[in-house]
């Protein structure tokens, strides 16, 4: 199911909606376009671009903040998928997640310590700092902002997503 970020009229995340309400939310223009792809979708009335994140014209209560648990489906819903060190996007079962501070050197599970890495830049980097090892990460890993946990294990996290998701 495809699905669209709703975030505050202050940019925070509250929300992951499927695609058809928030084109609904659009056309009742109680929503903005923040992010959109390149495709568009159609409506009986009119043509537009495909909603990736949206945000609400009004004021909407924020939940309650919830910590969000590091778990290992979070950490590769954050990263997209994709080796932090050379960008091969890959299935969920080949993924590993690297400790980017080593747990033997008293690196943590933590959201700022762990990066998706694919099996072949794992197994390279091994027991070394990316700095030791010499690979760069992508981007530096972030804490999440505020999306209720359960939600990003449902959806399909989109790269257009980032920037409201995550610290750094
Ligand atoms: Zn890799």
């Amino acid at each position: 199911m495809i699905t669209v970020l709703l975030l505050n009229t202050t940019y925070e995340p509250i929300h992951v909606v499927p695609l058809r309400r928030a084109v609904t939310l659009v056309l009742q223009e109680k929503v903005h376009l923040v992010e959109t792809s390149e495709r568009s979708v159609r409506s009986p009335s009119l043509t537009l671009p495909e909603p990736l994140v949206i945000r609400l014209r009004g004021r909407a209560p924020v939940p309650r903040q919830r910590a969000m648990p590091v778990s290992r489906s979070a950490i590769l819903a954050r990263d997209g998928h994709t080796c932090q060190y050379c960008g091969m996007t890959l299935a969920n079962d080949w993924l590993t997640i690297d400790h980017v501070l080593p747990q033997s050197r008293g690196g943590g599970w933590t959201w700022t310590n762990l990066v998706t890495a694919c099996p072949a830049c794992n197994t390279a980097k091994a027991n070394r700092t990316p700095a030791e090892a010499g690979m760069a990460l992508l981007r530096q890993p972030g804490k999440p902002i505020g999306v209720p946990v359960e939600l990003l294990h449902k959806a399909q996290v989109h790269p257009a997503w980032r920037h409201y998701l995550w610290t750094s």
